[in-house]
């Protein structure tokens, strides 16, 4: 609430706020106003950035690019505004099962930190459970978490691994990452058919051969 003190420091006080409570009309939401404010921000920096480039701003099929490209952004790294927990919610379950939990070819794309260029790929992922298990698209979602940054994907390996253990504390995880990055493929040493292979090994995963052998054969499989 706003109160009649905070006006004493000048002769006149107008409220910037009005707190309209009729009970019908509904305030705008903060977080709505923030996320416009930004959007207009970024939109702002892109057209600079553009012009820097040497792009002409103004003509026709560039005029809404600044905004389109902003929102683009925005989706691309949406991680930020999520964490595994809050991906996962109600998805732990009760149950008994013992084998390998294995998800096999999750497609995602990310943002390479030091270039801002995508790379992208796909995670296997694996646990075995210790009495609680994942709901499977929850799997998929996690890795959405920390792909939707700007990353490298060592990091993002270990990200995924570790929020699995945390959330489940299985006997294990395994997590591997196969990726395609465009500031090798686009620039510098322009290798186009390499790829990049990253893993994460948590408990059993890690100090049991056999369970790390069954996981990368099945990976593969
Ligand atoms: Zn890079």
């Amino acid at each position: 609430m706003i109160s009649s003190n905070i006006s004493s420091r000048s002769d006149v006080f107008v409220p910037r706020l009005m707190v309209v409570d009729d009970g019908f009309r509904a305030e705008p939401e903060e977080e709505t106003d923030d996320a416009d404010d930004i959007q207009r921000q970024l939109a702002t920096v892109i057209r600079h950035q553009l012009s820097l480039l040497g792009e002409d701003t103004s003509r026709p099929g560039m005029l809404r690019t600044p905004e389109r490209a902003a929102s683009a952004l925005s989706f691309l790294t949406r991680g930020y505004d999520q964490t595994a927990a809050s991906v996962i919610g109600e998805g732990i379950f009760e149950e008994s099962h013992d084998g390998m939990v294995l998800v096999r070819d999750i497609e995602f794309y990310s943002l390479c930190e030091h270039h801002l260029l995508p790379f992208y790929g796909k995670a296997h992922v694996a646990y075995i459970p210790n009495g609680r298990i994942l709901g499977l698209s929850k799997m998929a979602r996690v890795v959405d978490v920390f792909a939707r940054r700007f990353q490298v994907q060592e990091r993002l390996t270990d990200q995924v691994a570790d929020a699995i253990q945390s959330a489940l504390s299985p006997r294990g995880v395994g997590v591997i990452v196969e990726a395609e990055h465009m500031c090798m493929m686009m620039r510098g040493v322009e290798k186009q058919n390499s790829s990049t292979v990253t893993s994460a090994m948590r408990g059993c995963f890690l100090h049991d051969a056999r369970t790390r052998d069954e996981f990368l054969r099945m990976a593969h499989g």
